[in-house]
């Protein structure tokens, strides 16, 4: 049989649950309830009954075993359809809806039915109070109103459980909810103490940052110390202190010391690398640049080199560059140094142009002298051969050539003494103007005529000079002058000039003391001179002229004048413009010029006896030819041990004797004291070609009566003798 349903079912069921009753334990309070019911209504059953969807459960059940039962044996699902009215069934045999149902045909025999519906709130009617009997009966009016009052009864203790149901939902809700709470609060303490932490880190490390900040500032402060003494070291030294980096193409910086000695500017150089590059020498570039290539090797270079600064000047700069590495050893700048090593050159050139001087000074007068004595030998025999010719015409025009040749050789030997400096020329306060207008005369004999010699001329203080020498100077710079314009319409001009020696001539040339010079200039408008010429041209034997135009002897000779004469020269020059050499001579203090001395007739010997010693037999003999020409008598000896013998046996047997000087065996100083020991009275007189040791000076200090000038002219010669012979103290 089909189960009658109400209309709100699915509502119903789902109110019923909310209230968790369904299967649970038994309670008190719906006992009594059903045994108030029972009571009441004198039934053996009564039962508190639920109706869910296919059973009725029972709450409380008072007579009755079973705990449930189907809905379709169920009486109350009857009950719940009848409003709040009630269901009651007198005798369930005679009802068809009840008559087949098992809990009246079997086992509990149930007869009798009578059930009010338990009614919610909302209207739904969730089960019946119900009572039953196995004898068929009916209800009185009191035992309805009874079971009305205890269904609402019922109700209400079913909502007391609906109540505690959802209060302790609530009490569990809010269980989770402290739970959460007291989670998050864990949490937050958590989350407290580790801000806490975290402020402390941060105090720390807010101690520790400003530590470093200290620390910074110190260091900042300290970058900025040896920042400015790097400054003041760098813009202070004369030296160009320059960084750059390792390709050289970048310069970072360079000190101000690079403005000064290569007239450029800083900026620029730090602009563009090109600037660099430019200055430097076009003939040296190659070089510096294989130098800075070797840095890569070795880490540093060293190079020296022209530059040209853009006033067109030019100076020696030294330069070494330094690798600098980082930690990893990686080249990460180039530092380097810089200096103008102009000064410095110019000073060594000048040492070693002096030594190479000095060395080849010695090796031509060694060699001047040998040929001095041969050329003594030489004049000698033309003089006497000249003598002997008499009236022969043909044999004096030929001993006259030899004469002219022989006077080349004699000046060729004085330029070698002069440039040597072996003979040192006796000083006197000169007036330049006078030996420049004289050396002129001469040289306008041999200068082309298609050459102007123009001398401009000023009123200038005396020097202390040796005039010939000077007048040497003049000729052998006037003679290249004219020789470097031999093809063309030259002029050639002469400058005299006084003034003061200014600083940079100083430095030019050391050996200048500070004062007032005359300054003598030669100049011409010819070939000129390169650079290389122009290092080389006071060597001695130095010439780019053909073999016979040049001896490379002119300025060598100039060049140890102007030393003697405590002088100075400078040149300049260009090829294809021309040429000047400046000569400067100190100034001499103004003083009266001494009287001209009067050339005296050749004095002649009235046959005193002369002890003539040479060891050059051919000198000796021309000597004494000579000699015996101006009247004297003349015993010579070419060993000077056997003279002093000679003196020995006899020391006044002669009125003077005459020794040359360099003797072997015996030098001429030597044998002139051994015979001052045999006679102190003895005239003695020196013959030297050249002589550092012995000057006039010496000679007379050590007791002889003067030097001989070899070789000597007649005229020297009878006038020296004529002197030696004369009583000391006058003539
Ligand atoms: P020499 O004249 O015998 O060659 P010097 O010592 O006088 O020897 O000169 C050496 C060299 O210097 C000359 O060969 C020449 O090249 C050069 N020289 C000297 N003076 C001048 C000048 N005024 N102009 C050009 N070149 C000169
Ligand atoms: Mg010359």
């Amino acid at each position: 049989m089909k189960i009658p349903l109400p209309p709100n079912e699915e509502q119903r069921l789902t109110a019923l649950r909310q209230y968790g009753v369904l299967d649970s334990p038994s309670e008190q309070a719906f006992d009594d309830l059903t045994l108030l019911a029972a009571q009441i209504c004198q039934t053996p059953i009564s039962l508190v009954s639920l109706v869910d969807e296919a059973r009725q459960w029972f709450k409380a059940k008072l007579g009755f075993d079973q705990p449930e039962t189907s809905r379709e044996t169920s009486f109350c699902t009857y009950t719940i359809l009848t409003g709040s009215a009630g269901l009651e069934v007198p005798d369930a045999r005679e009802d068809p809806r009840f008559a087949a149902n098992p809990l009246v045909t079997e086992g509990e025999q149930i007869q009798f039915y009578a059930g009010m519906p338990l009614i919610n709130p909302e209207g739904h009617a969730l089960g019946a109070l119900c009572v039953m009997d196995r004898k068929p009966r009916v209800l009185s009016p009191d035992q309805w109103a009874a079971m009305a009052a205890l269904g609402r009864q019922t109700m209400a203790q079913l909502e007391i459980c609906k109540q505690a149901l959802q209060l302790s939902k609530e009490v569990a809700k809010r269980e989770l909810a402290e739970a959460r709470l007291s989670e998050e609060c864990r949490n937050l303490a958590q989350q407290q103490a580790e801000a806490q932490r975290l402020l402390v880190v941060a105090a720390k490390s807010r101690l520790a940052l400003l530590s470093v900040l200290e620390d910074e500032r110190r260091a900042g402060k300290h970058l900025r110390e040896s920042e400015e003494r790097f400054r003041q070291l760098a813009e202070h030294i004369d030296e160009v202190f320059w960084i750059t980096d390792p390709t050289l193409q970048e310069r970072i910086y360079v000190s101000p010391a690079y403005e000064k000695i290569w007239g450029r500017s800083c900026v620029d150089l730090v602009r563009t690398s090109q600037e660099w590059q430019e200055a430097i020498h076009p003939e040296d570039r190659e070089q510096v640049e294989q130098a800075v290539a070797s840095l890569k090797r070795s880490g540093a270079f060293d190079v020296c080199f022209r530059i040209r600064r853009t006033d067109g000047t030019e100076r020696w700069i030294h330069d070494r560059g330094f690798a600098v590495r980082n930690n990893d050893g990686a080249v990460y700048r180039v530092a380097g140094l810089a200096e103008d090593t102009t000064d410095q050159r110019v000073l060594e050139e000048q040492i070693r142009s002096a030594q190479k001087m000095e060395s080849l000074g010695q090796l031509a007068g060694g060699i001047a002298h040998d040929f001095n004595n041969i050329l003594g030998g030489l004049t000698g025999f033309l003089y006497l051969a000249k003598l002997e010719a008499g009236e022969q015409p043909v044999l004096m025009d030929y001993l006259e050539n030899i004469a002219s040749c022989s006077q080349r050789a004699v000046d060729l030997v004085k330029q070698i003494l002069a440039f040597s400096r072996q003979d040192k020329p006796e000083k006197e306060p000169v007036r330049l103007n006078l030996v420049l207008l004289e050396a002129l005369k001469l040289l306008r004999a041999s200068v082309p005529a298609n050459i102007r010699i123009q001398t401009e001329l000023t009123e200038v203080p005396m020097v202390q000079a040796n005039a010939t020498a000077v007048h040497q100077v003049i000729m052998n710079l006037g003679t290249n002058a004219w020789q470097a314009m031999a093809d063309q319409n030259g002029l050639l001009k002469c400058e005299l000039t006084a003034g003061k020696a200014d600083a940079e001539l100083l430095i030019r040339h050391p050996e200048l003391r500070p004062g007032n010079y005359v300054r003598l200039s030669i100049s011409d408008t010819g070939c000129g001179m390169d650079r290389a010429t122009l290092e080389r041209i006071f060597e001695p034997f130095f010439t780019t002229k053909e073999v016979g135009q040049g001896t490379g002897l002119g300025l060598a000779v100039v060049h140890g004048i102007m030393k003697t004469h405590e002088g100075a020269i400078a040149v300049e020059s260009e090829p294809g413009v021309g040429t000047t050499f400046h000569l400067y001579f100190p100034e001499l203090p103004s003083q009266p010029l001494p009287a001209p001395v009067q050339a005296a007739p050749i004095a002649r010997g009235r046959g005193q006896h002369i002890l003539l010693v040479d060891d050059e037999a051919a000198i000796a003999c021309v000597g004494k030819l000579m000699l015996e020409r101006l009247g004297y008598l003349v015993t010579s000896q070419t060993n000077p041990l056997e003279a002093l013998a000679t003196v020995q046996r006899d020391p006044t047997a002669f009125d003077l004797v005459i020794t040359d000087l360099t003797m072997p065996g015996l030098n001429g100083e030597k044998l002139g004291r051994e015979l001052l020991q045999l006679r102190p009275d003895l005239p003695i007189l020196i013959a030297t070609g050249f002589s550092v040791v012995m000057t006039p000076r010496r000679a007379l200090e050590a007791g002889f009566r003067g030097l001989l000038a070899k070789p000597t002219s007649m005229q020297t010669l009878a006038e020296t003798v004529r002197l030696a012979l004369a009583p000391v103290g006058g003539e």
